[in-house]
Order: structure tokens, then C-alpha cells, then sequence
């Protein structure tokens, strides 16, 4: 007997399943977007115990032919394309077919139909992929389709499903990304009987404000740039908002939700200059480009893309977005002004508004940064036997910069990033000796949280003990840090616990510890480094600057800006016009 056979459909459909639908969420998605490609203007969702029970999406879109409805339900049956031309110019979200097939494979479903010329509507029940007779039902126009039990007949996936709040976190999001996409279009979404989301179809910032909230509204910038048969438009938000906004990243392609390096790389170099700390912009941004140029059948879930001329699209999103937010000079510090302000410790929000960085013209940033780049190619142990490399502290200067005296003349440290280099390479050196020590808090640190980071912290809470963290759900929307790695202990630890949770929800938990793990040692430096206008005594400055002498690449902190540098007698003599 042969030891190769070819699977039966439904073991086919289930294997796919495990692609397409990988969690109630996944199948939501699937759904809102058969619902969008047959152009409904209404869409209601309606969800128990966060989709696994019940996931039901319900539209007033074209309908189905009662003929169609068992076609509908097979593997590779599509309505919307119908050759490789038609591949190569898709426009519809969906056009493999394979959705309603894995959906049906793996619950128990009803779908009903009725198109605007029908009497009334049909409808086909299955159960895990088993159909049964077409019959007539009741439903005004549109679709209806009703999953029931996800994974009831696949019990190995059934165990991946995480607890009700996270499955409908995950469904929510999806939603979010889906209404940002089609703000034309109106959506609800109810679970377990409660409505979550009632939103009327609105313009564009309606939509975004609706969805994002007002203080993201109130501190972006609109876009829309056109250029050779390409546009961009969308919100982009300002450094301001950028701290408090966490996964607050949508960018489509065509509408469709995607996530892609080089978008993400063209976007992160546009915001380069003016996000300084917070390494996590947020924006809402729409790519419309010809579908001949762009490849979205690079996955099942199409969530990557490629173009064909990937170098102008890079080039075309990074200036355009560059653009919009060079553009506001006042608007920009207007916000930093606000309370939302990033760059001003809350325990010293009563100095004046007058912030050294802030007020630094641009060019002269420039001009001190080429310095540096040039004094970087000598180590800093360069100094005369008694005095130190980086000198002895001469007082703190508007709590944000050190400044010091060498043999050379005077020092200017940048006290946070220069700290935040010192924490960097100690917590990683740290991490590659193993797990670190935790400081066990007496007084757990809660905060409130978003159901995305009270499901995050329960889903991989071995890689955050892993990581010298203990972080627990508290309820619904609140979570407790219990420990936070020690050397980390005089970091504001809520503030620490949501970074560490954000990265793990935007790298991957998979990622975090290896090939992004830069990524998530520069969050836990940031955090642990001292903040900007702490004030220091002489001694902890003193400390400061001996601790950089001695760690690797201290010169640049962890954005790649400089830390120190240093002006010479020689400098400041002819800034006087002493000796002339
Ligand atoms: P695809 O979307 O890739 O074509 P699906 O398995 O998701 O594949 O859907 C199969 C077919 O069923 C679609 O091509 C479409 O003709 C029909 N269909 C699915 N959902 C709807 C809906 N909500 N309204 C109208 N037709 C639908
Ligand atoms: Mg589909």
C-alpha cells in the first residue's frame, strides 16, 4: 500500500483553519471583510465569551444566490476572482476562498443570505464542515453568518484559546483596525449582550477621533500627500501623544490592515528627529498605490505586502510624512506645553515652560551633534592621569544637563541618555547571564490597563518572570506589578510593567528575547535610566560620569544621539574673542 495519500477536505479545511482562523479574532476578521467586499454600508458584530461561544456578523451587503450557498462553504471557492490577471489587479479584501471553509471546518455554522431580488432569504447550516439542506429563513437583505463553538471538533487548537477577556481583546482590535479602514460604513459590536461600539458612518476624523480619542485628535497632524500615482493621508500623531499612546499604529494599504518592515522603517526614520525618548509613534495612515503594484498574496492572512518598486514607496511614505510633521514648529510646542507634555517630569511640572531641548534652535542641535559624531571616533579614557576623561561635576543645568570641567575645559552630559546608556549595557549583560534578580514590591504597583495588556501580561507571564517581572491581572482592566527586575527597582514601575507589555505585544514574545532584543533592552533603559529634570547632587553626577568612563559606547545613548561632548578652552576663547 502506497504511504502517501491526499488528505480529505475537511482534515484539509481543518489544517488550514489552524492559518486562517488561528483564534476567534482571526475568524471576525475574515468576516468583516466578506461583509465589506459584498459593499454593505451597515455591519453589526455580536460576540459571546469573547467569540469562542458565538462570533456572528451580520450585513446589509449584496447577498448570495441560494444556488451559491454550498459553493460558498467550499474550500477554493471565491466569487471574486476568477483567473491570474484578476489576481494581479484584486481589489475585494478576500479572494482565496478559504475563509467560509476553515470557519465551517472547525464550528458549527449558519450562514443566510438573501439578495435584494430574492422573496425571502435561504440558508445553509454545517457543522465542523458537514452541510446540510439549503432552507428558507427570515432575514431582511444582506448576510448573516453565525460560528458557533470555535474549535468544538478540534480540541488541540481549542487549548491555544486564552481566557474570554483575551479572546475578546484580540476581537476588538480587529474591529478597531476594520472601522478605521471604512469610516463610510457604520459598525456595532456587542458582547455578551453588551453593546460595545455603536458608530455611524462619519467622515475620516470623526472616525479616527471616534475610535482613538480626542486626546489623540488633539495632538496629530493631517496628511495627505499625492505624488506619481501615489497618496498617503491619514493622522499622524506628535511626540506628545506618542507616550501615552500604546499599539496606537494602523497603516492600510488599499484599505486593508497591514504590517510591513519597510513601511515600518520609512515611518520610524520620519519621526527619527523629533521622537525622542518614546520609540513608539502612533498614527492612522492610508497608502493608496495601484493594486498592480502591490503583491498582498504574500500570506494567508494578508497581512504583508509587496511592492514592486519598494524604494519609491519608502522614499514616498517616509518624505511625506516627514513633511506633515516638520510642518507645525508652533503646534508642535504648543503641545510639549500641554500636560500630556513627555519631555516634563510630572514632579516638577511647575518650572517654567522654558525646556533647554525645547528651546535649542534645530541647527544648533545639528552643529553639536557633527561635533560629536567627529570626537566619537576617540574613546573617552583619553584623559591626563588625575583628572578623569569626562572631569568633575560643576553643577546641573535646568535639571536636564550635567555639566563638568575636564583638562580640556567644559563637559556638557545629556543626563538621561548618558544614564540610559550606563543602565542599557548593564541590564544587558545582566539578561545574558541569565534571568535577573527581582525586587519583590511591597506595595504591588497597580494600574490600569487595556484588555490588550491585561491579556498580554496573562499570556506570557513565563517570559516576563523570565525577564525578573511579576505582573498579574487584578480584574478586567487593571493589572499589579509585583516585581520588577532589581536593578531596575527605582523605575516608576507601572510605567516600566506597560512599556515591557507593549513591546512584548508589538515585537512578538518570540522575538523579544532574541533577534529584537535590543529593542526591549532600550525600553528597560529608558525606563530605568534617571528621568530628565531630576535634580542630582554633586556626588550622583560625579558617580554618573565615572560610570560612563567605564561602559562601552557611551558616547551615544540608545536612539543614537550623543551623550557628551565636550567644549574646548580654545572654543570657548574664541567665542569671547579672548586673545585677539
Ligand atoms: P473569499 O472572500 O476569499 O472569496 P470566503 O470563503 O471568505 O472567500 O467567501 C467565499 C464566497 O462567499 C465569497 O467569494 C462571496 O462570494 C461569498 N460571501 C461570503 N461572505 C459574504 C457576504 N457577507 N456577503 C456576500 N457574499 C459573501
Ligand atoms: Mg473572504
Amino acid at each position: 500500500m502506497s504511504a502517501i495519500r491526499i488528505l480529505p477536505d475537511l482534515l484539509i479545511n481543518q489544517i488550514a483553519a489552524g492559518e486562517v482562523v488561528d483564534r476567534p479574532a482571526s475568524a471576525l476578521k475574515e468576516l468583516l471583510e466578506n461583509s465589506l467586499d459584498a459593499g454593505a454600508g451597515e455591519i453589526s458584530v455580536l460576540l459571546e465569551q469573547g467569540g469562542m461561544k458565538l462570533l456572528r456578523v451580520l450585513d446589509n451587503g449584496s447577498g448570495i444566490a441560494k444556488e451559491d450557498l454550498t459553493l460558498a462553504l467550499a474550500r477554493h471557492a471565491t466569487s471574486k476572482i476568477a483567473s491570474l490577471d484578476d489576481l494581479e489587479r484584486v481589489v475585494s479584501l478576500g479572494f482565496r476562498g478559504e475563509a467560509l471553509a476553515s470557519i465551517a471546518a472547525v464550528s458549527k455554522l449558519a450562514l443566510a443570505s438573501r439578495r435584494a431580488q430574492d422573496k425571502h432569504a435561504w440558508k445553509i447550516e454545517s457543522s465542523g464542515g458537514a452541510t446540510r439542506f439549503v432552507a428558507p429563513a427570515a432575514l431582511s437583505r444582506g448576510t448573516s453568518v453565525e460560528a458557533r463553538d470555535l474549535y468544538f471538533n478540534t480540541p488541540a487548537r481549542r487549548k491555544f484559546l486564552k481566557s474570554e477577556a483575551t479572546e475578546f481583546a484580540h476581537c476588538e482590535e480587529v474591529f478597531k483596525r476594520t472601522v478605521l479602514s471604512r469610516p463610510d460604513v457604520s459598525f456595532s459590536l456587542q458582547h455578551n449582550s453588551r453593546a460595545q461600539w455603536r458608530l455611524p458612518a462619519q467622515d475620516a476624523s470623526d472616525r479616527i477621533r471616534a475610535v482613538l480619542g480626542d486626546d489623540f485628535a488633539a495632538a496629530s497632524v493631517a496628511i495627505d500627500e499625492y505624488s506619481a500615482g501615489l497618496r498617503l493621508w491619514g493622522m499622524a500623531g506628535l511626540p506628545a501623544y506618542s507616550r501615552g499612546a500604546r499599539d496606537t499604529q494602523y497603516f492600510y494599504v488599499n484599505r486593508r490592515f497591514v504590517r510591513d518592515k519597510l513601511l515600518a522603517h520609512a515611518i520610524r526614520e520620519a519621526y527619527h528627529d523629533i521622537l525622542h525618548h518614546e520609540r513608539h509613534p502612533a498614527f492612522v495612515l492610508f497608502l493608496e498605490i495601484d493594486p498592480a503594484v502591490v503583491d498582498v498574496n504574500v500570506h494567508p492572512t494578508k497581512i504583508e505586502v509587496r511592492f514592486r518598486d519598494a524604494r519609491a514607496v519608502h522614499q514616498f511614505v517616509y518624505h511625506s510624512l516627514n513633511k506633515a510633521l516638520s510642518a507645525p514648529v508652533v503646534d508642535h510646542n504648543a503641545a510639549r506645553a500641554a500636560p500630556a507634555n513627555p519631555f516634563v517630569a510630572r514632579d516638577h511640572s511647575v518650572q517654567s515652560g522654558m525646556n533647554f531641548e525645547a528651546a535649542q534652535p534645530k541647527a544648533l542641535y545639528e552643529t553639536l551633534f557633527a561635533d560629536m559624531a567627529r570626537s566619537q571616533a576617540s574613546p573617552i579614557n583619553n584623559a591626563r592621569q588625575d583628572i578623569p576623561a569626562l572631569g568633575f561635576a560643576l553643577g546641573q543645568l535646568q535639571g536636564t544637563y550635567i555639566l563638568a570641567q575636564n583638562d580640556k575645559g567644559l563637559v556638557i552630559v545629556d543626563m538621561h541618555a548618558a544614564h540610559e546608556r550606563v543602565v542599557y549595557e548593564k541590564v544587558k549583560n545582566a539578561l545574558n547571564a541569565g534571568t535577573p534578580a527581582t525586587q519583590p514590591l511591597l506595595i504591588p504597583a497597580t494600574f490600569n490597563a487595556d484588555t490588550l495588556d491585561v491579556a498580554t501580561a496573562e499570556e506570557h507571564s513565563a517570559l516576563l518572570r523570565e525577564l525578573g517581572f511579576e505582573i498579574a491581572p487584578v480584574g478586567p482592566n487593571a493589572l499589579a506589578v509585583r516585581a520588577v527586575p532589581a536593578m531596575l527597582k527605582n523605575a516608576d514601575a507601572a510605567d516600566l510593567a506597560r512599556a515591557v507589555l507593549r513591546d512584548i505585544r508589538e515585537i512578538g514574545a518570540s522575538s523579544v528575547l532574541n533577534e529584537r532584543r535590543n529593542d526591549l533592552l532600550a525600553t528597560l533603559a529608558c525606563h530605568g535610566a534617571v528621568r530628565a529634570k531630576r535634580i542630582l547632587g554633586v556626588e550622583e553626577m560625579n558617580a554618573l560620569l565615572r560610570e560612563m568612563e567605564t561602559t562601552e559606547r557611551a558616547s551615544q545613548c540608545n536612539h543614537g544621539r550623543p551623550t557628551w561632548f565636550q567644549i574646548t578652552m580654545e572654543e570657548l576663547d574664541k567665542m569671547f574673542m579672548r586673545g585677539k
